[in-house]
C-alpha cells in the first residue's frame, strides 16, 4: 500500500512522457450482413503508467471494440485494418497470435463487464488465481496459493481462507467480478483495461472496487476504463476521452472536460446524464454518415462544413484538452457551441478529485450510488 497521505502524483504522470500504452489511428472493421461496420474509425489515445483513462459514449460508439482491439480479443468478424499499437516499445499490431497472448495476462490484462468472461466453472476460484500467477511470474506454488489468498482478501471476498476452494457458481455475481478482478491482478499487469467492469455490481462491491482500482494506480499500475457513470469517471479518471460512433470527438483532462465540454456531443451526453440521472433512454437511431463529423446529423450547431472528408481536424483548448469540431476556435469564447458547454457541465457534486484527495484509506467513501447511465447488454 502507498503512503495514504502522500500528495497524488498526478502531475508527474502528466510529466511522464513515455506512454505505455499508445493507440494511433485505430481501425477496426466489423463485417456485417449490411456490409462492413466502422466500429472504430481513426482511435488515437494513450495511457501512462499509473494513469487513469476512461472512454465515455453511449452505447454503441465503439468503446468495447477500441478495448478489445488492444489485444485483439475480437469478436471472429472484426478485424483492425489500420492504426498502430503500442506497449512500451513494442508494436502489439505486428505480434503473431502466441506472442500476444503471453502480453494478454501479464502485462494488459481485461476485466469484462461479464465476470463469467472470465471464470472458468470447472475449476475452483484459487486455483484460477494460482495458476494465472504460475503462468506470468513463475511462482512456486505454495507461494502462489499465498498470493492467491492475498489477492481475494485486496478485492473484498470475506472469509477468503474458507472460500478460496470454492467454485465460481458458489459466489453471487458481485463476488464472481471481484474474482475475475483477482485474476486479472495475478499476472501484475501494468495495465488493466475494464470495460463497464462495475456496471453489473451493486453499489457496495462497486465503491469496493473503485478503491481497489485508485489504489492500484497509486501504485502505478495504468487504467484503461470503460464507463457510462459519470461519477466514477470524476472519481478514477485523469483523462477522459469521449467517443461518438467510432470516432473520439473530445479529449482531455477531466477537469477541462467537466468544465467546459467542448463538443456538441459531449454537452448533449451530460446534459442527458444530469436530466435522467438513472438511466440514459436508447439514442434515437441515426445514420451515421461514413465522413466529416458523424454527429452532424444529430447536432443542433451543424452546417455545412461539417460533411465531407476526414473528422475534423483536433483543436486545442489550453495544453491537451482538444475537441474535433468545426466551431471551436481557440480564442473565440462567445461560438453558440462554447455558449451550450457552460449549460452542459455535470455539476458541482461531480467535481473530479484533484491532487491531494482521493486516498485509498479503507474508510473513505465511494461514489453515491450504481452507475447511472447503465446499459444493458
Ligand atoms: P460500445 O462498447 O461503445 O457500446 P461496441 O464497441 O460494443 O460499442 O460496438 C461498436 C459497434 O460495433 C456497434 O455498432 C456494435 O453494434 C458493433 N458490434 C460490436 N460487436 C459486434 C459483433 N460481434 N458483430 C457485429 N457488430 C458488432
Ligand atoms: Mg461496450
Amino acid at each position: 500500500m502507498t503512503d495514504s497521505h502522500a500528495p497524488r502524483r498526478r502531475n508527474a504522470r502528466e510529466d511522464d512522457s513515455t506512454p505505455l500504452l499508445s493507440v494511433t489511428d485505430l481501425r477496426t472493421v466489423i463485417r456485417t450482413a449490411e456490409g462492413p461496420l466502422h466500429a472504430v474509425d481513426g482511435v488515437s489515445f494513450s495511457v501512462r503508467p499509473g494513469e487513469t483513462v476512461c472512454i465515455v459514449g453511449e452505447s454503441g460508439s465503439g468503446k468495447s471494440i477500441t478495448c478489445r482491439s488492444v489485444t485483439r480479443l475480437l469478436p471472429s468478424a472484426a478485424e483492425i485494418v489500420g492504426g498502430e499499437l503500442t506497449l512500451g516499445e513494442r508494436s502489439l499490431r505486428a505480434l503473431p497470435p502466441e506472442e500476444l497472448e503471453s502480453i494478454r495476462g501479464d502485462r494488459i490484462a481485461h476485466v469484462f463487464q461479464n465476470p463469467q468472461r472470465s471464470l472458468d466453472p470447472v475449476y475452483p476460484v484459487g486455483e484460477q488465481i494460482t495458476e494465472t500467477i504460475r503462468i506470468h511470474t513463475a511462482t512456486p506454488s505454495e507461494e502462489a496459493r499465498r498470493r492467491a489468498l492475498t489477492l481475494l482478501r485486496r478485492v473484498g471476498i470475506p472469509r477468503a481462507h474458507e472460500r478460496i476452494d470454492d467454485y465460481p457458481h458458489e459466489f453471487s455475481g458481485g463476488m464472481q467480478q471481484r474474482v475475475a478482478v483477482a485474476i486479472a491482478l495475478a499476472g501484475e499487469p501494468e495495465i488493466l483495461v475494464a470495460d463497464e467492469p462495475t456496471t453489473a455490481v451493486d453499489a457496495t462491491v462497486q465503491a469496493r472496487l473503485i478503491e481497489l482500482f485508485r489504489s492500484l494506480t497509486d501504485e502505478g499500475t495504468a487504467l484503461l476504463l470503460v464507463t457510462h457513470d459519470l461519477r466514477i469517471v470524476s472519481a478514477l479518471a485523469d483523462r477522459v476521452l469521449v467517443m461518438y460512433a467510432g470516432t473520439v470527438v473530445e479529449r482531455g483532462p477531466v477537469e477541462r472536460v467537466f468544465d467546459r465540454p467542448l463538443h456538441p456531443y459531449t454537452q448533449a451526453l451530460f446534459r442527458s446524464y444530469d436530466a435522467t440521472a438513472d438511466r440514459e433512454s436508447a439514442p434515437p437511431r441515426r445514420t451515421i454518415p461514413a465522413d466529416g463529423c458523424r454527429f452532424r446529423p444529430a447536432c443542433p450547431h451543424a452546417v455545412e462544413r461539417c460533411a465531407g472528408g476526414d473528422q475534423p481536424t483536433f483543436q486545442g483548448h489550453g495544453t491537451d484538452h482538444e475537441v474535433s469540431c468545426v466551431h471551436f476556435e481557440p480564442d473565440a469564447d462567445a461560438t453558440a457551441v462554447l455558449a451550450d458547454a457552460r449549460r452542459s457541465s455535470p455539476g458541482r457534486a461531480m467535481e473530479p478529485r484533484r491532487d491531494g484527495e482521493g486516498t485509498q484509506d479503507e474508510g473513505s467513501e465511494g461514489p453515491e450510488g450504481p452507475g447511472a447511465m447503465g446499459e444493458p447488454e
